[in-house]
């Protein structure tokens, strides 16, 4: 027989297990989107690097040199938002707004100086490295160039091409934005 006082006392320390597992659980998760996040950033970049040789200092209408300091230093010298822009990436747990739609976004024009990526939960899907990689290189055009898709596509897909002389196909996300009449090509 348990003592009176111990009446109690056994549902509190299951709702302690039961706080200390949420945490348990949302650790590794949050760590191992970052770890994905790092990843994502540091192959961007590395393909950035190996294709920034063949590079003018402007392809399709972007700044290359504010493209390669957004993704390196997440801070950028903007003549096309005017000034100096830093990039504010934010890491969302739910599939809300925009992100029932897409696996990453960016809030633009800049606001109080800054650029906010928004990273879904898609973006964070097991296994998707390379397709993490070319969300980075696409949505970095719009950091810096503003929003036309057709224009991402093309520069992210010239980077690829530059980099490792192939790019991911895009085909259908090129029809659907009516992007054959307009005047991006892929490579
Ligand atoms: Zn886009």
């Amino acid at each position: 027989m348990p003592p009176p006082h111990a009446r109690g006392y056994v549902p509190g320390m299951i709702r302690t297990l039961l706080a200390l597992l949420a945490i348990f659980i949302a650790q590794p998760a949050f760590a191992n989107d970052q770890t994905a996040l790092d990843r994502a950033l540091d192959d961007a970049l590395a393909t950035f690097e190996r294709a920034l040789p063949k590079l003018s200092s402007e392809e399709f209408g972007v700044d290359v040199a504010a493209y390669r300091d957004a993704l390196s230093l997440q801070q950028f010298r903007s003549s096309y938002w005017g000034g100096e822009i830093g990039l504010d990436i934010e890491m969302r747990e739910g599939a809300t707004g925009s992100c029932r739609q897409f696996a990453a976004f960016v809030r633009i024009p800049p606001e109080n100086g800054a650029v906010k990526l928004v990273l879904c939960p898609q973006f964070f899907s097991p296994g998707a490295d390379a397709l993490r990689e070319l969300t980075v290189l696409h949505e970095m055009v719009h950091v810096v160039a503003g929003r036309d898709e057709c224009q991402a596509m093309a520069f992210a897909a010239k980077v690829q091409m530059a980099a490792t002389g192939a790019f991911t196909p895009v085909d259908a996300y090129w029809k659907a934005s009516g992007c054959a009449g307009s005047r991006y090509t892929l490579p």
